[in-house]
């Protein structure tokens, strides 16, 4: 079942369009991550979903019941803020209580609730505290316990963990997803760290100009992107000139063997991509499938677990192979020729422009 449904959001702000007609289903119980470059529009559309913002037109829905003109404080969910939002002058007790205490909910029952959302968050220790005498990770957890315990419908998140140090970051993604997880919460996330997004959702959400250009589970997102945007902004990709004539595909002047050009007629523009993890350096022996291309070194960086080659070909574009540091790739320097192979299956064609169409 779907908990939450979009239908034709629209949203402008004067001249700017925002949202341009969003339609989203998010499945019950899902963690669903908006992820896209500042400015692609998730914010909005997160604030949109809060009712802090009027969509120009379109409607929402939550459990089949549409709220798109309901105040925000009727909507039943819950929203956590980049900058923790809590109240500086009261405990931490105190501000996980205070939207039950709106809800004139009985004080024993507040007890109770309270009581097991700072155990869920690990904060009952810290429960008498006041916030300046909190971490930030501390303090975000107070965020969410406060989101959490008035039980909504949706979670809503926008950016929670980016004030935070990036080792914090990767514990509390962790604890966020498992919390979400142990409470079949259904979340919407936002963020534009496509590792954060890859690492804690169910479903990822591509923005860019105020467009879904995909939404679709981390692993697809990633090794099917639907168009040139999402295959830059998730992951790292090398983009490669590939021309077309009657002999056959080119890349960098060299003939390539490329089964998915054959069906492209000559002429127009296409972009070639390949992630780096594909390319090997110097290979022993190379399959018939192989697409092979020479290059001449410009960078090596070790960053312990793998190893960064970045090299230019012949036609002065820039490619760049990551692999595992082995021997033979660690004795490599700057301005070493070198042989770069990879699967032509691995080769993905792309219509040039931005967004440019698989
Ligand atoms: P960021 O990651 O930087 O927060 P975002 O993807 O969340 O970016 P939005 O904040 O939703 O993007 O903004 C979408 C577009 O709307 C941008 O072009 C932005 O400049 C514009 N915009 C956002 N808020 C306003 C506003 N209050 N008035 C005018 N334009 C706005």
């Amino acid at each position: 079942m779907a908990a939450v449904e979009i239908s034709n959001i629209r949203k402008s702000y004067g001249d700017v369009l925002a949202l341009s007609g969003i339609n989203i289903s998010i499945p019950s119980g899902s963690f669903f991550t908006l992820l896209g470059p500042s400015g692609c529009g998730k914010t909005t559309l997160l604030r949109t979903i809060a009712g802090f913002h009027q969509q120009d037109s379109g409607g929402i829905s939550v459990e089949d019941q549409a709220i798109e003109h309901m105040p925000a404080h009727k909507r039943d969910v819950g929203m956590v803020f980049q900058d923790y939002a809590v109240f500086p002058h009261i405990s931490v007790y105190d501000n996980i209580a205070f939207g039950l205490k709106q809800r004139k909910i009985a004080k024993s029952e507040i007890a109770a609730r309270v009581g097991k959302i700072l155990d869920v968050v690990q904060l009952t220790p810290y429960a008498a505290r006041m916030p300046h005498e909190l971490s930030g990770g501390q303090q975000q957890r107070v965020g969410l316990a406060r989101a959490l315990v008035i039980n909504p419908k949706v979670l809503l998140m926008d950016e929670p963990l980016s004030n935070l140090d990036a080792k914090l970051r990767v514990d509390l993604r962790r604890e966020i997803r498992s919390i979400q997880q142990s409470m079949n919460m259904t979340t919407v996330y936002v963020t534009h760290d496509q590792e954060e997004a890859l690492a804690m959702s169910d479903i990822v959400c591509v923005m860019f100009g105020g467009i879904i250009q995909q939404a679709a589970a981390p692993w697809e997102v990633y090794n099917n992107p639907s168009n040139r945007f999402v295959a830059s902004f998730v992951g790292a990709n090398n983009f490669l000139g590939l021309s077309l004539s009657g002999a056959g595909a080119s890349i960098a002047g060299l003939a390539v063997n490329l089964p998915q050009a054959a069906a492209l007629t000559a002429g127009g523009t296409v972009v070639a991509a390949i992630r780096p993890e594909f390319i090997s350096i110097n290979p022993g022996s190379i399959a018939p499938d192989m697409v092979t291309l020479k290059a001449r070194i410009r960078q090596v960086s070790f960053t312990g677990r793998e190893l960064t080659v970045a090299a230019v070909l012949p036609s002065g574009e820039e490619i760049e192979a990551i692999t595992a540091p082995s021997e033979g790739v660690l004795a490599l320097h700057t301005d070493d020729e070198v042989t770069l192979a990879f699967p032509a299956s691995k080769v993905q064609l792309f219509a040039d422009g931005v967004t440019g169409a698989r």
